[in-house]
């Protein structure tokens, strides 16, 4: 299993080879060369496997250059049930009719971005101990995936981690997740300014390419390759729970922001997993369903992206649509290319001529949701199940009940816990969302965090005498 860039301009790579890199050298992203295909027969052995052995699995058709028994501790170590809390690592719950959620936020953060990261945090350590090499990662969060980031790599030998964080506009509950960790190797930041400052700061640093290379630094943002294969293994995971024979179909609904979560899903589809429908839903900011329905792809800006009830669904461009584009165009990379290219100069580019092709050949619908939908749909399910569902399950539910077909399950992926997000559930119910009884002392513990101006200068100077 080799890799390329979407852009073409790629020698192939090894899964090792481009795990620490974030856009590959042309300026597009990693892809296989081709898709594992996986038969039905395959299918049916797996029905037995544990999560973590799944995780082996799958992630084996993906990484050739890491030995067997490497991988496969290594996905031990990532789906330890230990880490991910309940009676099963990722639950089906049933919901209404033929809905259900795919529970995937039973881990350290309460969202399913542990799930990719908690294996990134072991495939890094390991190759930067293969290679007797260091890496320093910076980021900026306002919330889950610089927790995520931090859970996954807190503790690991060979890694650093600065995260930037605005000063005060981070949620009680977020604060005491990432700022209680005592780790060493985390470092968290927090900057007097808004989330902006914090991307800004991380822009310049990252642009300085002395800085850069004398630091080793990495980042382990959405476009990471490594948390796009983790992320297939859920899906086979749903369809092997939710099936009893090989030719059932079963449609996944994905709240979606940058399009990472369903990039795996239309991954595993094209595996030969049997998909019926890949069902895109959004909130507000809805470039991506916007392209679903008309075929136009057209970026916001950020002053046209609006601060809404699902944050984590927040963007203005989806930073792993470019992948699903490059399957689309038929692995062109010229097409690619002069699409990107229309991009920068106009702003949007057109598809619109390939709009019968998204449902049929890919299995694609899309759908969103305004605040008083996820609302509206949070005290629902709550008062129908007795299911507690946080705003981003929620854009996936509502989006979803336009697409059910009879008799073919539509697992909703479970973003995140309502614990998380208890200002909407307490609008939607009345009363706040119960917070699991792990983390019901977190407010109490001890914080480790440093504060400063939003300032390269003086984060690069925190960086220098802390790496
Ligand atoms: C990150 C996130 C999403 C969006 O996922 P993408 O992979 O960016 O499409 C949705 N919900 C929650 C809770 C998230 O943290």
């Amino acid at each position: 299993m080799k890799y390329i860039s979407t852009r073409g301009g790629m020698e192939p790579q090894s899964f090792s080879d481009i795990l620490l890199e974030g856009l590959a050298p042309d300026g597009g992203l990693a892809i296989p060369q081709s898709y594992p295909h996986i038969t039905a027969e395959k299918l049916e052995q797996w029905r037995a496997l544990s999560y973590d052995e799944l995780a082996f699995e799958i992630l084996s058709l993906f990484i050739d250059d890491i030995p067997a028994e490497d991988l496969r501790a290594l996905t031990q170590a990532a789906y330890n049930p230990e880490l991910f809390v309940g009676d099963s690592m990722v639950p089906v719950k049933a919901l209404q009719g033929d809905m259900a959620l795919l529970g995937l936020s039973q881990g350290p953060t309460l969202a399913f971005k542990d799930m990719a990261m908690q294996f990134l945090g072991q495939v890094f350590e390991y190759v930067l101990e293969k290679r007797d090499s260091r890496i320093n990662i910076l980021g900026a969060t306002s919330g889950d995936t610089g927790s995520a980031a931090e859970y996954a790599l807190r503790g690991k030998r060979r890694v650093n981690v600065f995260m930037l964080s605005p000063y005060g506009r981070m949620s009680a509950f977020q604060r005491a997740q990432m700022y209680s960790l005592q780790d060493e190797n985390i470092h968290n930041l927090s900057v007097k300014g808004v989330f902006d400052d914090c991307q800004d700061i991380v822009k310049q640093l990252a642009g300085d390419l002395d800085f850069k290379q004398s630091m080793s630094l990495g980042a382990v943002n959405s476009i990471n390759w490594a948390r796009i294969a983790a992320q297939v293994v859920y899906y086979f995971w749903g369809w092997l729970r939710a099936t009893t024979a090989a030719e059932q179909t079963v449609s996944f609904a994905v709240p979606s922001g940058n399009f990472g979560n369903i990039l795996a899903g239309h991954i595993a589809r094209q595996m030969g997993l049997p998909i019926a429908r890949l069902v895109l839903a959004t909130n507000e900011n809805n470039v991506l369903e916007e392209f679903f329905r008309t075929g136009v792809y057209r970026p916001r800006s950020s002053e046209n992206t609006y601060a809404t009830s699902s944050p984590s669904m927040d963007i203005s461009r989806a930073s792993n649509f470019e992948r699903f584009v490059f399957d689309l165009v038929g692995r062109d990379s010229v097409k690619l290319n002069a699409l990107w290219d229309q991009l920068a100069t106009q702003g949007y580019f057109d598809l619109s001529d390939m709009k019968p092709f998204f449902e049929v050949d890919y299995g694609f619908v899309a759908g969103q949701s305004a605040h008083a939908n996820r609302v509206s749909t949070i005290a629902e399910v709550y008062k129908e199940t007795g299911v507690l569902i946080d705003p981003h399950t929620a854009d996936g539910v509502k989006v979803a009940r336009d697409f059910v077909q009879p008799g073919i399950p539509m697992l909703v992926l479970e973003t995140a816990l309502p614990a998380k997000f208890s200002e909407t559930i307490e609008e939607a119910i009345g009363q706040p969302a119960p917070v699991p009884e792990h983390l019901q002392h977190l407010n109490d513990l001890p914080q480790r965090v440093v504060e400063m101006d939003a300032d390269v200068a003086q984060v690069r100077a925190y960086m220098e005498s802390n790496a």
